[in-house]
């Protein structure tokens, strides 16, 4: 039994969504099929959200009513192409108007409200995979096999409540995914699941963060305990850095679990950052495939370190990162105030990427840039009754680059060789991180010089 994950562009028109489901068909084994959103419209569910909110309430019906018509004649092109069975087509037309009748009166409501919680806007994102899924199933059932489409929730994906970036609940899910998978699967029925949505125990609507359909395969994978988790895409595999960034980028054909975690992690959007952890702990293998180039091997991701012959198998860029930087004389002496930082950022959940040493006057750490704002309201109630922290600063147009290889493991003068040919290449190192895990250095650098950097590491270390 494999998971097989197709990402937007894979099912991002309706020739695409048949193609998906030859390569579904064209597989011996049983199968779990996880679908995102068709591609682009995750982005643009968000992006009406943000604008009905805004809009004086005689404008908002107007806008909602051609939204809606551009999303449903965007599905129904897709369904004519993909689904050739007559009545599968029609069942799934009918469906596709049923669901964006309720996303119609979700982005009402909030237009009306002018109101967008985390939760609001949750449960509007979840129409992206909710569309798409039921058509990649009626373009299977009508190659001839048998499947049927379900939300994360229906799949047993039960996760906190923690809306926009909900954790998974793994307790509850050991029994859920299969209890809810189990009756399809035992009569060889293919499911095709929404990926990155999932509902907490309250059955309300969650998403595991942006680009997380990715994890819901490996949780199910996990779940299932199955041999393999595939993830289909639209390029050959995992590779030396961004292939749409630097053209003589190198495919890798084999990657240890810490290191692809290492790479998603600081901004390899090719896997979610999380999805290593669930396919890791039952050490189950993952398999990053192109879609639009089948017989391509793809990259494996493994437990075992393979010897690599370069040290550096791959460089990973971050951009929208903020360095948020207090100071204020003293600010070291004062006990705790690193514990009270991070227990007050990380209890609003918000990730901090990366941590630098810090001086006796200085502590500086790095978020999202959609986090910054938060973060500053947080850090400002935490510490203005006190006057230890004098000053709070942002440095924003940075990346993050990092550099990874299980090569590096107790090799010698690596660090001071990554760094010489950052300052040949002409760009200033703000900050500097090493993960203990030793297969990682991270460091930031002006956006500016990300090209530049990036470029000179291929060409010393790679190429
Ligand atoms: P999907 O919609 O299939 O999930 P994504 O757009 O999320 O696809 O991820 C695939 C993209 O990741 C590629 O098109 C590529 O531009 C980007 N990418 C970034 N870093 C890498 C890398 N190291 N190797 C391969 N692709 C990468
Ligand atoms: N559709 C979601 C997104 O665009 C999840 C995914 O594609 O993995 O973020
Ligand atoms: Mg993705």
């Amino acid at each position: 039994m494999i998971v097989m994950k197709f990402g937007g562009t894979s099912v991002g028109s309706g020739e695409m969504i048949r193609e998906t489901a030859e390569l579904v068909k064209r597989e011996k084994r049983q199968a779990i099929v996880v679908v995102s959103a068709m591609s682009g419209i995750t982005d643009k569910l968000i992006d009406v959200s943000k604008r009905v909110v805004d809009l004086p309430n005689n404008v908002v019906e107007r806008e909602v009513d051609n939204f809606c018509r551009e999303l449903r004649v965007h599905h129904q092109t897709a369904i004519m192409t993909a689904v050739s069975d007559l009545k599968e087509r029609s069942t799934v037309l009918g469906k596709t108007l049923e669901t964006i009748e309720q996303l119609k009166v979700a982005l009402l409501g909030v237009g009306y409200l002018e109101d967008l919680s985390p939760k609001s806007l949750d449960y509007i994102m979840s129409f992206g995979e909710r569309l798409s899924a039921p058509i990649v199933a009626a373009a299977l059932t009508s190659l001839g096999v048998e499947s049927v489409a379900l939300t994360g929730f229906e799949a047993g994906i039960v996760t906190d409540s923690c809306f926009g970036r909900a954790r998974p609940r793994n307790d509850l899910m050991k029994k859920t995914v299969k209890e809810k998978l189990d009756p399809y699967l035992s009569k060889k029925i293919t499911p095709v699941v929404t990926g990155f949505i999932g509902a907490d125990e309250n059955a309300r609507i969650t998403t595991l963060g942006r680009g997380g359909s990715d994890y819901t395969a490996s949780l199910i994978g996990r779940h299932l305990k199955v041999e393999e988790v595939q993830i289909w895409t639209d390029v050959d595999g995992i590779f030396s850095t961004d292939p749409k960034i630097v053209k003589d980028a190198k495919l890798i054909p084999s990657l240890s679990y810490m290191e692809a975690m290492d790479l998603a992690y600081f901004g390899a959007k090719i896997i979610h950052s999380k999805m290593i952890e669930p396919a890791m702990v039952s050490n189950i293998p993952v398999r990053v495939l192109n879609t639009f180039n089948p017989n391509s091997p793809g990259t494996l991701v493994v437990k075992k370190q393979e010897t690599a012959e370069s040290v550096i198998k791959a460089v990973a860029i971050a951009k929208k990162v903020v360095i948020i930087n207090l100071s204020g004389v003293g600010l070291m002496e004062t006990p705790n105030i690193a514990g009270r930082l991070f227990s007050r950022i990380g209890g609003a959940n918000i990730n901090i990427v990366m941590i630098s040493g810090s001086s006796e006057s200085n502590l500086s750490f790095v978020v999202g840039e959609s986090d910054v704002e938060k973060s500053m309201t947080l850090l400002k109630e935490e510490f203005e009754e006190s006057n230890i922290v004098e000053q709070l600063d942002l440095v924003r147009d940075i990346a993050i680059i990092t550099v990874v290889g299980a090569g590096m493991q107790g090799a010698k003068g690596i660090a001071s060789r990554v760094f010489s040919t950052v300052s040949e290449a002409g760009a200033n190192i703000i900050m500097i991180a090493q993960g203990s895990s030793e297969v990682n250095i991270s460091f930031i650098v002006n956006e500016s010089d990300v090209g530049n950097v990036v470029k000179a590491l291929h060409e010393k270390f790679i190429k």
